[in-house]
């Protein structure tokens, strides 16, 4: 009986698939086990064998031709069979897709050649922060003749106001707690009680590794031959950019302009010692008392630090739970690891105002007023802008964000927005992946964004990093999932480190043993997030993972284990 073949779906992730090759054509007979076609996938080629004998009747695509995946490709059946039904049913289904079957030569576009393309720049990035560097460094890797605007310093946030410098004070009180507990290691004869940091050798430390990066930075872009601007960057039209008195015009134009601090539409006395993030980097002091106004990444980060440091640290967050992107299990942990530092921890709880001695907050009908000596507020980012006209240019914004799909274009159609600026994960690695993505994309190259695969990493300690799903999302978009837990007490290399607080949590998909999200709470849990990212990325199963031989002793067989309780059971834990 005649059968309609359709286009398989060969992994997790697989959306569509393209003919690569007929290896029978119409009226050819071909018997099962044979190669029928080859499909491009967004990994690699694979031969598909016919599953049954039979004359191939009809072929819905031609080679090179691209369609989503179940959709009918061919007819096999026998010879003068009736196949009107099947070709019904096919063209029902493909008229559905009124796009497939697409001409993979209709949807390439052409890839400008090395040659001038009659403007000043084939591409000219405006800002330098980890996505528009990363994009001007691949640009010009690709041949294109490249120019980078920054009115600032490069590296942007992430360098200067963001991940490195945060870092860089996380670990020196990382070492002074490490000093404090010294003892718990066997180290005597160390008079601890005086133990503090000196903030100006702090920043110095900070600023020195800043200044190195920055002027890596710059070496590369020289390196690469890309043409530096400096100066703030005001694009005027789709192809013109001005900075100060010059103009300059480019056929494609990337916008990577960052973000800038958020704040809360309060009333705010201008006594109050008030910081951001910028001004809290900076700190020659470490502040008898803060309130921090906010939960997020940043807000924790700097409790920390600052707790740490011999703060009295006050957070209060608006939502009913600190760090809310989280699995709420890992969330719960943190939270009693906060407070046993001492941090005191307001949710639920809406800041009104700050006077010059205190911050008041309402939470559960009542009103509080929490009394400080500085306030930091930590309540986000949002997109900037400035230099960007998008209305005039027709760049569709959302929120106060550049509206991008996964290639990174804007609805101008040579023009790019990555990073911040589009607000889709404001950090760092995903700005820098964007940018590679976009700079492709430019090329003629087929790249896409996965946004689901995306790991985030909090440099507490013990360290959080975590990507896919939480337990809550997957129940919610899966309903019964399987969940793997591996408590770090329970890991030889944990006990070692004298760290022996935390979770390793998986999230897995019942059925395929899909791995849906990965939580860690741990030691080296930022490092240890890149094997479980590679692991999503390369669609590997549970079951895979819990094979994986892990060295020992290890923090990471903790992942192993964590994959072997969801799919079976751990071997070091009951
Ligand atoms: P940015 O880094 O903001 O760079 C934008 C650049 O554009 C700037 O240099 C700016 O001067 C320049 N610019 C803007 N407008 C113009 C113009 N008109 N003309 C010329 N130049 C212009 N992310 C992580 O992944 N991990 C972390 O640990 C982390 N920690 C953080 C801690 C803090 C305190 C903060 C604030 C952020 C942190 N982030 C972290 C977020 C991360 O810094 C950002 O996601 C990242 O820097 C975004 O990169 P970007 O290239 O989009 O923008």
């Amino acid at each position: 009986m005649a059968e309609l073949i359709i286009m398989p779906k060969l992994g997790f992730n697989m959306s569509e698939g393209k003919i690569v090759k007929w290896y029978k054509r119409e009226g050819e007979t071909v018997k099962k086990g044979e190669p029928f076609f080859s499909v491009e996938t967004d990994k690699t080629n694979i031969d598909i064998e016919a599953t049954a004998d039979g004359v191939i009747r009809k072929l819905f695509l031609e080679e090179g031709d691209k369609l989503p995946v179940t959709l009918p490709i061919a007819i096999v059946g026998a010879e003068g069979e009736d196949i009107d039904y099947l070709l019904d049913e096919a063209e029902k289904q493909l008229g559905k897709n009124v796009s497939a079957p697409t001409k993979a030569a209709e949807q390439s576009k052409e890839a400008p050649g090395k040659e001038s393309s009659g403007y000043d720049y084939d591409v000219v990035v405006l800002g330098g922060g980890p996505g528009g560097y990363v994009a001007a460094i691949k640009a010009a890797q690709a041949g294109k003749k490249t120019a980078i605007v920054e009115k600032d310093h490069f590296g942007g946030t992430c360098l200067n106001a963001g991940c490195i410098p945060t870092k860089a004070l996380l670990r020196s009180v990382q070492s002074l707690k490490e000093i404090k507990d010294a003892a718990s290691y066997g180290i005597e004869g160390l008079d601890v009680s005086g133990v503090t940091l000196n903030m100006s050798k702090v920043q110095a430390r900070k600023s020195n590794i800043i200044s190195q990066l920055v002027r890596g930075v710059e070496g590369l872009l020289a390196g690469n031959g890309v043409k530096v601007y400096r100066g703030k960057g005001v694009i005027k039209d789709n192809h013109r950019i001005q900075v100060g008195e010059e103009f300059i015009t480019a056929e494609y134009i990337i916008i990577a302009t960052g973000s800038e601090v958020k704040s809360l539409p309060i009333p705010v006395d201008g006594g109050m010692k008030m910081l951001t993030s910028n001004e809290a980097l900076n700190l020659e002091e470490i502040p008898k008392s803060i309130v921090v106004i906010g939960g997020g990444v940043i807000g924790i980060e700097f409790a920390y630090f600052l707790a740490c440091a011999g703060s009295k640290v006050t957070v209060v967050e608006f939502l009913d739970r600190i760090l809310p992107m989280l699995d709420e299990e890992i969330t719960d942990q943190v939270a009693q690891m906060l407070r046993e530092l001492g941090i005191e921890i307001h949710t639920g709880a809406k800041v009104t105002e700050v006077t010059k001695d205190a911050v008041v907050f309402e939470k559960g009908g009542s009103v509080y007023k929490q009394e400080t000596d500085y306030v930091l507020m930590a309540v986000g980012r949002v997109p900037n802008l400035a230099g960007v006209p998008c209305e005039a240019l027709g760049i569709k914004t959302e929120r106060g964000a550049i509206v991008t799909g996964d290639t990174l274009k804007t609805s101008v159609d040579n023009i790019y927005a990555i990073g911040d600026v589009n607000g889709k994960a404001m950090l760092a690695h995903v700005a820098s992946m964007e940018a590679v993505v976009a700079v492709k994309d430019i090329c003629g190259e087929e790249a896409r964004m996965d946004y689901d695969k995306v790991p985030s990493a909090i440099y507490v300690s013990p360290e959080i990093a975590s990507v896919g799903l939480t337990e809550s999302q997957a129940r919610s978009k899966y309903g019964d999932i399987k969940v793997g837990r591996f408590p770090l007490l329970a890991n030889g290399k944990a006990k070692v480190e004298g760290e022996e607080r935390g979770l390793v949590k998986v999230i897995v998909e019942p059925k395929f043993n899909e791995i849906l999200g990965i939580h860690l709470y741990c030691a080296h849990a930022t490092e240890m997030i890149a094997e479980a990212v590679s692991a999503m990325k390369l669609e590997g199963t549970a079951e895979e993972m819990a094979m994986v031989i892990h060295p020992h002793p290890t923090v990471s067989e903790a992942l192993m284990e964590a994959f072997e309780a969801a799919v079976d059971k751990a071997v070091h834990f009951l």
